[in-house]
């Protein structure tokens, strides 16, 4: 067996001991007889599955009492109309744009009452974060979204915004467990799975109590958050599988010690790639230095030519997906928390060798 090194923004990496320990019981689930994929989701063995991996999760964000934890489906992007159908009294939001989720998340929004563009990265192809503060927010906004690390342009919020009484939305599909947040400061945090946590399937939503049972009456029920928090996630077939990979990994991370202990891993691993290519000019780092990701590390040669090159070489030395989004072309090393350091330092590696044997003309 030859494991690459994968770059991949998502569905992306999942840490080694975890496709080891599901591989073992991939099968027969401990004494059930059968795989975790053929169970019935309303079976005691079941239930302990989503009950752990419920509990894990909330163990390590340390997720407060009075937020429900919901494991859904649909991915993040259907969270981009959930949102607004559960949480508009008024029918007014706010927006950030800083990147393409966020952008598709404001248009989504449209469709549901009027919302408000107040701020856009846009201008500078999302390179940076606005700064913000509470004046700049609508009194009268229902909530408040952002999109806290943008997958695509490798930017992140390197504060969170205070929007004072109004629940701030925030979609953390790329960055969900790469350190610790505090979840009291928001009012719903949202993650597509098959970034940093599981495979592609799963959404999984944390939702301050206060803010359920406001949704509008056309709301489909399969994204009431009311309805699935009072069935447990349960209303119909959760992604059974996808949750129980999900355990796994939280599982994983609380053996490494938690999100203060993975925050410092990466840390460490990012800084092996933003430190040189602060130290060289050959490539050039797309996002500014405040907004950078932890996550999503996006460079460029300048040349489309060599950037193609570049992409293609590595490959071949088994390093994937290294390709940038057309956006932003250029590269894009997804370095999410299941990407080991020596991955970064083997990239660094062939940066160099490839700047030494490609002159710039
Ligand atoms: C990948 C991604 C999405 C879209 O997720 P889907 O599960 O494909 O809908 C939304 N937001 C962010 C920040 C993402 O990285």
């Amino acid at each position: 067996m030859n494991r690459v090194y994968n770059f991949s923004a998502g569905p992306s990496m999942l840490p080694l001991p975890v496709l080891e320990k599901a591989a073992s019981e991939l099968i027969c689930y401990e004494d059930s007889g059968m795989s975790v994929m053929e169970m019935s989701h309303r079976s005691p063995v079941y239930d302990k599955i989503i009950k752990d991996a419920e509990a894990a999760l909330r163990k390590l964000m340390q997720i407060p009492n009075h937020y429900k934890v919901l494991f859904l489906q649909g991915g993040a992007s259907t969270q981009f109309a959930a949102v607004p159908l559960n949480l508009m009294k008024t029918g007014k939001a706010d927006y950030v744009v800083t990147g393409q989720f966020s952008k598709k998340a404001y248009k989504e929004a449209q469709k549901y009452g009027e919302i408000r563009l107040v701020a856009s990265s846009e201008d500078k192809n999302n390179t940076y974060i606005p700064r913000l503060t509470r004046e700049d927010f609508s009194a009268d906004a229902d909530y408040v979204h952002i999109c806290f690390n943008n997958t695509i342009y490798g930017t992140k919020w390197d504060y969170i915004p205070d929007t004072g009484d109004i629940p701030l939305v925030a979609d953390l599909s790329s960055c969900i467990l790469s350190e610790p947040v505090d979840v009291s400061k928001f009012g719903v945090i949202y993650a597509g799975a098959q970034k940093n946590m599981a495979p592609a399937g799963l959404t999984v939503v944390i939702v301050r109590e206060d803010l359920l049972g406001n949704a509008r009456p056309d709301t489909p029920a399969m994204l009431d958050y009311k309805l699935m928090a009072d069935n447990d996630s349960m209303y119909n077939t959760p992604p059974c599988y996808c949750i129980y990979i999900a355990k796994l990994v939280y599982e994983w991370l609380l053996d490494m010690g938690g999100l203060e202990a993975i925050k410092a891993y990466n840390e460490k691993k990012c800084a092996v790639l933003y430190d040189y290519l602060d130290s060289q000019d050959y490539y050039h780092a797309a996002a500014e230095k405040s907004a950078r990701s932890m996550m999503n590390v996006t460079f460029v040669t300048g040349d489309e030519d060599l950037d193609k090159k570049f992409a293609k070489e590595a490959d071949a030395q088994g390093m994937k997906n290294l390709k940038g989004h057309r956006s932003v072309g250029g590269m894009r090393a997804s370095i999410y928390n299941a990407m080991p350091i020596e991955g970064v330092e083997k990239l660094v590696k062939f940066m160099k060798e490839f700047a030494e044997n490609n002159p710039k003309a």
